[in-house]
């Protein structure tokens, strides 16, 4: 027997079937991102429409293999025919967006949508020609059911497994999954219509009446097309309104952060401040509506080793990509924001109960627990996620150092997870908050000092300049050192406002020293977080002239891992420093792996051989051999290499013996107060080689 076909209908029906399938894509997708509640509104919608689609879809497959021209129409067995579609609608919604599903829920599926497919056809043969004039042929019949059913299994494993695929290539794995999709469609239609036979006699409605089967087809396509956009407008603006979807309040609800440098470089999410702008707004709007928000705070668990031993490029990569399946693992209506390094978090709104947050942090949870490829490297990390919520857990402030203390207590319960702030977090929270305001206060009301560590000539034990090294006077704790305070103020924010004081403050000394005829070289330390500002150079700049200190005396110490986030705007400080005629130190040298070729694209002045490094060096004398190699490699390359840490005579004598430039440590002064550091530089005038600066020697 040879099959008749319209070859225009057949390429009509694949494309519109093609379209469908990549549009139920996008549906899952977002039933599987949606809130509960959201599900409750979308999924009937979507079910409707994707069975909708295969009804109108199998509609133009009928008329491409029909032969006749005319058509008998019986409306309630249509209607019927469209109910099965519907049921096979719902089947690929609710099923294809659940979190897991079951194989043999799976299959169960599989096999009704597949008899509901069957029993949309035959349904729709009976419309057309009469209950009467339809005759079933039983073994084609079996053949016709199996592959109804294999088809439906295939497209709901398909389904179920593209929703948490967020491969380089997934929309085109997608057009193509879909397209394979619609050919098996027609190869379906071929054994539906091979289980039938239809009476040729019967009664058929007048073709002119319809129009030509072409004219009815695209009549069809055309609605079916403007059913999936219209749906999907639904969903847009029901993900960006919620509940409002119907009140447009586009003032209240547009409002993106419109602040100059508002996206991260490197993910091109909201960076820190714009997310606190978002923050704002939605807890504004929540204030408004008496809805609650949930704020995320989301830390990767072991990605610094990736930096580390895989490269900043690596990470770059990973980072990006945990940008891409965060925003995939939240809703449409939610954001996701860069707090720096390897620090996001997300802002949850619209929320009714704990219930409709909880699917969200295990898809946030369990999406950055999936593989990294990178490189042809598989790389795996996790994530810790802290949660707290807005008006429960406090206002905005207090939000964030909710949201962090619960994400710290994740990472002491064993990473990878998530967790929400409650009382047993309060205590730490509370001391959070309390060292977030004392910091604010001692940034106000200056209860910063800055020390000065001398750094003394390794041949002649002459003074050759000296590190600044801040301390805080902290009314009731006493005098703290940087370990207590440093990362806090990173953290809070507040690490910008800080190295600007010790900036401006290491100029005023250089220029109180040139009062007294003095020519003082001092280096201050920065922080990773400073590189992400645009103003960080700028602003030293203009202390310097404010001071009229000349660039020459000051050096700026960078830690290794400084440039690793953001290389870029890395690169464009350290051009904007030499451009300066600011001198650029590598601290910290020897605490991390490093590559030579970095140092070179650096084009740095100095290296820090890190205190922790020199002690090891005591303890272990192969590791002076890894010294000899820097000192030998820096003298090529024209570098100054400073040993911190040297603690006793043995080290000294090593580092003059292999030809170390400059040393500090406690074997000749600790940080003194700039007074004494006057007072010793006048001494140094005099040319007094120093054995041990101490406060006392000076004093005395
Ligand atoms: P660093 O840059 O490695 O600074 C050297 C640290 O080693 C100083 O600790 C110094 O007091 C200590 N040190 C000096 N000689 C010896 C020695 O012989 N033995 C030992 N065991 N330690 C010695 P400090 O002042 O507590 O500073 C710690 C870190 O805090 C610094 O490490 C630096 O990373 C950071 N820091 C200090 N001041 C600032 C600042 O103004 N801004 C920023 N961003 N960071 C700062
Ligand atoms: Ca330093
Ligand atoms: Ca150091």
């Amino acid at each position: 027997m040879t099959i008749k076909y319209d070859i225009w209908l057949i390429l009509l029906s694949t494309l519109a079937s093609s379209l469908a399938m990549f549009a139920t894509f996008s549906f899952v997708d977002r039933l599987y991102t949606s809130t509960a509640k959201g599900k409750k509104f979308l999924l009937p919608i979507y079910a409707l429409t994707v069975g909708s689609g295969l009804w109108g879809i199998h509609f133009i497959n009928w008329l491409a293999f029909q032969n006749s021209a005319k058509i008998q129409l019986s409306i309630p067995l249509l209607a019927c025919s469209w109910l099965a579609a519907a049921v096979v609608g719902f089947i690929t919604c609710y099923i294809t967006s659940q979190k897991t599903i079951a194989v043999s829920l799976l299959a169960a599926s599989g096999f009704m949508a597949g008899l509901a497919s069957y029993a949309m056809f035959y349904l729709c043969a009976g419309a057309l020609h009469g209950a009467n004039n339809v005759n079933v042929i039983p073994m084609a019949l079996f053949s016709a059911l199996l592959t109804s059913i294999c088809v439906s299994f295939l497209a709901l494993i398909t389904l179920s497994w593209m929703k948490q695929y967020d491969g380089k290539h997934a929309l085109p794995t997608k057009a193509l999954l879909s397209l394979v999709t619609a050919i098996a469609i027609i190869g379906l239609h071929v054994t539906f219509n091979a289980s039938i036979e239809t009476d040729a006699n019967s009664i058929l409605i007048n073709s002119q009446q319809i129009g030509s089967k072409k004219m009815l087809a695209a009549m069809v396509s055309l609605v079916v097309a403007c059913l999936f956009l219209l749906v999907i407008l639904v969903a847009l603006f029901y993900e960006k309104f919620g509940k409002n979807i119907f009140k447009f309040n586009f003032v209240a609800t547009q409002q993106e952060p419109n602040t100059f440098e508002s996206k991260d470089a490197l993910t091109q999410l909201p960076n820190r401040r714009a997310f606190r702008q978002l923050l704002e707004t939605a807890s504004a709007r929540c204030t408004r509506s008496g809805n609650t928000i949930a704020l995320a705070y989301i830390d990767l668990d072991h990605f610094k080793p990736i930096n580390d031993i895989y490269g900043h490029h690596v990470g770059d990569a990973v980072l990006k990509t945990v940008a891409q399946r965060l925003q995939t693992a939240v809703r449409g209506c939610d954001s996701v924001a860069r707090l720096g390094g390897d620090e996001f978090s997300a802002l949850i709104e619209d929320i009714e109960s704990d219930s409709d947050i909880i699917p969200i942090m295990e898809r946030i949870v369990s999406s950055i627990n999936l593989p990294f490829y990178v490189n042809n490297q598989q790389l795996e990390i996790s994530c810790s996620v802290g949660v707290a919520l807005y008006p429960r857990d406090g206002d905005i402030e207090k939000l964030i150092v909710c949201a962090d203390s619960a994400m710290y207590k994740a990472k002491q319960n064993g990473k990878n997870q998530f967790k929400f702030y409650d009382a047993d977090i309060e205590s730490s929270a509370n001391q959070m908050l309390e060292m977030q305001r004392d910091l604010r206060a001692a940034i106000d009301n200056n209860q910063f000092v800055l020390m000065y560590q001398p750094k003394l000539d390794c041949n002649t034990q002459l003074f050759v300049g000296a590190e600044a090294l801040i301390r805080w006077n902290h009314p009731t704790k006493g005098l703290l050192l940087p370990k207590d305070f440093i990362a806090e103020a990173e953290h809070f924010g507040m690490i910008e406002e800080m190295s600007n004081w010790v900036a401006e403050q290491a100029c005023k000394t250089i220029m109180q020293a040139k009062s007294r005829d003095i020519d003082l070289h001092l280096s201050i330390n920065t922080s990773k977080q400073l590189f992400r500002s645009k103003n960080f150079v700028t602003e030293i700049i203009t202390y310097l002239s404010k001071y009229n200190v000349p660039a020459k005396n000051l050096t700026v110490e960078i830690k290794e891992t400084s440039g690793v986030r953001d290389e870029t705007l890395f690169n464009q400080h350290i051009a904007q420093f030499k451009a300066a005629g600011i001198k650029i130190a590598l601290d910290d040298f020897g605490l991390h792996p490093f590559t030579l070729s970095y140092l070179q694209e650096l084009n740095v002045d100095e290296i820090k051989i890190d205190k922790i490094f020199m002690a090891k060096v005591n303890a272990n004398s192969e590791s002076w051999k890894l010294v000899d190699v820097l000192l030998n490699l820096a003298q090529h390359l024209n570098i100054n290499v400073v040993a911190e840490g040297v603690e006793n005579e043995a080290q000294h004598t090593m580092l003059k013996h292999l030809g170390c430039n400059h040393m500090q440590g406690y074997l000749f002064s600790e940080a003194i107060t700039e007074g004494n550091l006057l007072h010793y530089c006048k001494q140094h005038q005099l040319n007094m080689p120093t054995v041990a600066i101490n406060q006392e020697a000076i004093a005395a």
